[in-house]
C-alpha cells in the first residue's frame, strides 16, 4: 500500500509571527520556515507503516512556490521515498489544495492520505474533510491513534464524551492530531540522502485544476493583548476589588 502524506511550510512554530505593516498578512520574509508539526505527525506514522511492513512507499507532497522543496527534503530527510512540489505562486485555499490533492490522489492511488488536522498559519482545519468529500472517501479526522486491518483502518479519536473509535474502508483520509505520536529527528546520513531521492515538479495546469482564489483577507491585526489577570484570596477580597478597583473598560 502506498502512503501520501501532505507536508506544508509553515512560519516555524518558535517564531512569533508579526502583521504586514499594511495590514495585508503576516510578514514571512526572513522568517525561519518550517513543516507545519501536525504533517511531521503525519510524516511519523506512514513512516511507522512502512517499517512495520503494511506500506510499501511514502509519497509527500507540499504545494506553494519552489521555496516548499525544503519542506519536501525535509520529510525526505525524515525517511519518505520521495517527493512532489505542485508549485504555485499565488496563495492556494484549502478548497484548491484539497482540488490538487484529490486530483494527485487520483493519479498515484494511494491506500491512504494523512494531512495535519490543521496548518498552524491559517488555523483553517479544511484540506483534509475537503479531499475525502472530493474524493469520495472516508475520513478519520483528529486521529490519536490508527491500527490497520484487512482492507480497513480503525481510527481512535478524542471526543467530548471521551474516546470514538471509527472502521473506515480503506483508502481513506486521515488528519493527525498531536497525541498520535512523537515524530523523529532526521538523522544526518538520512539528510544526505535525502539530496538524492527524487522530487517531481507539477502545476494546478498539469493536473487541470482551477485555484482561482473563493475567499479575499480584507484586513489582517495583532491579536488584543491580554488584560491584566489577578488572583484573589477571598470571596470578600473579589467584592472589595470589584466595587473599589474594577473599571468598565
Ligand atoms: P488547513 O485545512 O489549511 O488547516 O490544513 C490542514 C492540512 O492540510 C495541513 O496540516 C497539511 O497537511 C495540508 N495542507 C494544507 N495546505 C497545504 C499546502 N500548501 N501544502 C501541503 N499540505 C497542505
Amino acid at each position: 500500500m502506498k502512503i501520501l502524506v501532505s507536508v506544508k511550510r509553515v512560519i516555524d512554530y518558535n517564531i512569533r509571527p508579526r502583521v504586514k505593516a499594511d495590514h495585508s498578512g503576516i510578514e514571512t520574509a526572513n522568517v525561519k520556515m518550517a513543516m507545519n508539526p501536525f504533517d511531521e505527525i503525519a510524516v511519523e506514522e506512514a513512516l511507522r507503516f512502512k517499517e512495520t511492513g503494511v506500506a510499501t512507499e511514502v509519497v509527500a507532497v507540499s504545494l506553494g512556490t519552489a521555496a516548499c522543496q525544503e519542506t519536501i527534503l525535509s520529510a525526505l530527510a525524515m525517511g519518505v521515498d520521495r517527493g512532489i512540489l505542485i508549485e504555485s505562486a499565488e496563495e492556494l485555499e484549502p478548497l484548491a489544495v484539497a482540488k490538487l490533492l484529490a486530483a494527485l490522489a487520483r493519479r498515484e492511488n494511494p491506500g491512504l492520505v494523512i494531512l495535519g488536522k490543521q496548518a498552524i498559519d491559517d488555523d483553517a482545519n479544511q484540506t483534509g474533510q475537503m479531499l475525502a468529500a472530493l474524493l469520495g472517501w472516508p475520513q478519520g479526522t483528529f486521529a490519536s491513534g490508527l491500527r490497520l486491518k484487512v482492507k480497513r483502518i480503525e481510527v481512535m479519536r478524542e471526543i467530548d464524551e471521551g474516546r470514538e473509535t471509527l472502521s473506515l474502508k480503506l483508502p481513506a483520509v486521515i488528519t493527525t492530531d498531536l497525541r498520535l505520536n512523537q515524530p523523529r529527528y532526521a538523522t544526518l546520513p538520512n539528510i544526505v540522502k535525502a539530496r538524492k531521492k527524487p522530487i517531481e515538479r507539477l502545476t494546478a495546469t498539469s493536473l487541470g485544476v482551477d485555484t482561482t482564489p473563493r475567499t479575499e483577507t480584507l484586513k489582517v491585526t495583532e491579536p488584543e493583548r491580554q488584560r491584566r489577570q489577578v488572583m484573589v484570596a477571598t470571596i470578600a477580597e473579589l467584592v472589595d476589588k470589584l466595587r473599589y478597583e474594577a473599571k468598565v473598560i
